[in-house]
């Protein structure tokens, strides 16, 4: 197992990190747009959350140039964690809670996160500082994961959903004061259900009036 001492931020809760990553893939209209569809876009995606660090980024993009195959291999593991990510949020908003096969899946992943602490000493004195053991691609991936952990076992978690417009699907997490929304925004997909329905049945009493 190799060391990585980088001055990377303790992983944690990282507030609803999960969220942004979910939403990397977005649908409009249906049709799927990837944010982070090549290694470089996903590396600059990880450096912009502190999730690896410059040389981090500069050693996984050389790395992963070099290697088409370990470049693709590592594009699916994220996409898997993004589809993951998707399938809590409709299963939670269904359902309440994560199913069990679900809840194995993030604990695979977040095994792959191990990390441990110690002390450091710069010159400008000692410091508390966390290191990683292994891969820090996968250790970014255990780091989203953990968000989603802790947001499921820590916060009000039936409040994760899938906004209910099929064409849309982003992942957001209802902070309204009932806990009742369905749409990632009002204004535009709740607006879009509220059309449709008004047309059909404008439609229905067309047909049968
Ligand atoms: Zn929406």
């Amino acid at each position: 197992m190799s060391l990585n001492h980088e001055s990377l931020p303790e992983p944690n809760a990282a507030g609803e990190l999960f969220v942004d990553f979910a939403n990397t893939l977005e649908y409009d209209r249906g049709e799927a747009i990837d944010s982070v569809p090549e290694p470089d876009a996903l590396l600059t995606w990880l450096r912009e959350r502190d999730l690896i660090s410059d040389r981090g980024r500069a050693t996984e993009s050389a790395r992963l140039r070099r290697d088409p195959q370990e470049a693709a291999r590592r594009l699916e593991r994220f996409g898997h964690l993004r589809q993951l990510l998707h399938d809590v949020a409709e299963s939670v908003g269904r359902s309440g809670h994560p199913s069990k096969r679900q809840v194995r899946e993030l604990n695979h992943i977040l095994r792959h996160g191990l990390h441990y602490h110690e002390l450091r000493l710069d010159s400008d004195g000692t410091r508390y500082a966390f290191a990683q053991v292994g891969d820090r691609l996968d250790q970014a991936r255990a780091t989203i994961a953990s968000s989603l952990a802790h947001f499921l076992a820590d916060d009000d978690a039936s409040r994760l959903r899938a906004c209910a417009n099929p064409a849309c699907r982003l992942v957001f997490v209802d902070h309204s004061p009932t806990g009742r929304r369905r749409w990632c925004d009002m204004r535009t997909c709740g607006n879009q259900a509220k059309v449709a329905r008004h047309r059909a049945r404008a439609r229905e009493s067309a047909e049968h009036g």
